[in-house]
């Protein structure tokens, strides 16, 4: 039976879920210059780094408790690349021009002793000796306990996810029963330990959590100000298992039509190429908002992020079927740091990754064609 005719209730093998060829080391090998261009001319800037696949939530658009269950199996731990093999790569994807590092999962706070990973990965520096932007994205149901020990160990920043603010809607969104007051003590301790500004990241989906837009907003601007920004993202159709279609997607236009009802918005300009969310401004100062509409508004032109699976496959899209088995290289090819850095730099000028924007076009077709990676295991 092919991957593609599997039906989303059955689980395959982890062998079939996570296909990944390893790469070749080139026989001429480029040493980093700093400035990686892919097919399509984009460089490498941003490594999302996913630390663990396990999370203690069961969002039903991301992780839903049918496939996600007692029976599902898991990566066992010495599939996981260790926080030495983590920090090998991220040297060599920094040495490419990677500034930015985001560890996610899974929920990264479940991995143990994450700070200790944290405090290896603040050591790094570009190649113009500057400490890189080091992130990390959570549920926050452990942030209260972790936000200062991250903080102490070079932690900059934090985003948070948080779909509600009503707790009947939060519990059955996150389908574990969590409350909404563990997530906003998250918030105050990640602000407490002086992780500011928390980005504060709501996936709408329409008919679920529509309803609290403007509730969001209003507690964001009233209790925080600029110390949190909240963003909104469409709902996307990431991975096989989330049964996703197009009319449970709320358009970010219709989210700024909601709050520029309720709060008068102005459209800020990008700061840098290839951020992910469209920002805006309260006109009465109360902060701003973004917006992240990765499936109306395509930004696959400037994308510039890999991600990093916690296997130590690296995959170029989030809408991936593919990733390169780095973690091989590793352990089993024993590869220098020179054949990874000329093997990471291969990958990329081949990169042509333009998904979202094909599905936007009617070229690709939305959970069509193979079985994708799902985002718990390669992150957010
Ligand atoms: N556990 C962490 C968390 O909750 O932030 C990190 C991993 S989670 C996969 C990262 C982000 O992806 C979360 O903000 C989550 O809401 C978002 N996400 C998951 N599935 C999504 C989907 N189908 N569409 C849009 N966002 C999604």
């Amino acid at each position: 039976m092919g991957e593609a005719s599997i039906p989303p209730n059955v689980i395959p093998i982890a062998d079939l879920r996570y296909r990944a060829a390893v790469p070749a080391i080139p026989a001429a090998l480029r040493p980093a210059t700093g400035q990686l261009s892919d097919a399509l001319g984009r460089p490498l800037r941003d490594l999302r780094i996913s630390v663990t696949d396990r999370c203690n939530f069961r969002c039903s658009y991301c992780m839903p408790k049918e496939v996600f269950d007692r029976d599902y199996a898991f990566l066992p731990q010495s599939s996981l690349l260790s926080f030495e093999e983590i920090t090998r790569l991220a040297k060599v994807f920094v040495a490419h021009g990677v500034h930015k590092l985001r560890l996610t999962g899974g929920e990264p706070l479940l991995r143990r002793h994450l700070e200790t990973l944290v405090a290896m990965l603040a050591e790094l520096r570009t190649p113009r000796g500057e400490p890189l932007d080091l992130t990390l994205t959570t549920n926050g149901s452990l942030l209260a306990k972790k936000a200062r020990a991250l903080h102490d160990a070079g932690l900059r920043r934090v985003t948070v996810s948080l779909d509600a603010l009503d707790d009947a809607i939060f519990r059955r969104m996150n389908d574990v029963d969590f409350p909404v007051a563990d997530v906003l003590a998250g918030i105050d301790a990640a602000l407490a330990a002086g992780l500011e500004p928390v980005k504060v990241n709501m996936v709408v989906k329409r008919g679920t959590n529509d309803g609290q837009i403007v509730p969001m907003a209003r507690h964001f601007r009233e209790q925080y100000g600029s110390a949190a920004v909240l963003r909104f993202i469409e709902y996307m159709d990431v991975g096989s298992t989330n049964g996703w279609r197009m009319d449970h997607v709320l358009s970010s236009a219709d989210v700024i039509a909601q709050l520029g009802a309720a709060f008068p918005l102005e459209l800020l300009a990008a700061q840098a190429a290839g951020e992910t969310a469209q920002r805006w401004r309260y006109l009465d100062g109360g902060g701003e908002v973004g917006v992240i509409s990765s499936v109306t508004q395509a930004f696959c032109r400037d994308c510039n992020r890999a991600r990093l699976s916690t296997e130590g496959r690296l995959y170029l899209c989030l809408f991936a079927t593919h990733g390169h088995d780095l973690r091989h290289l590793l352990r089993d090819a024993r590869a220098s740091d020179a054949e990874l850095t000329g093997v990471v730099a291969e990958i990329w000028a081949h990169r042509a990754d333009r998904y979202s924007e094909l599905r936007g076009r009617g070229i690709a077709q939305a959970g069509g064609g193979e079985r994708r990676v799902e985002m718990h295991y390669i992150g957010g």
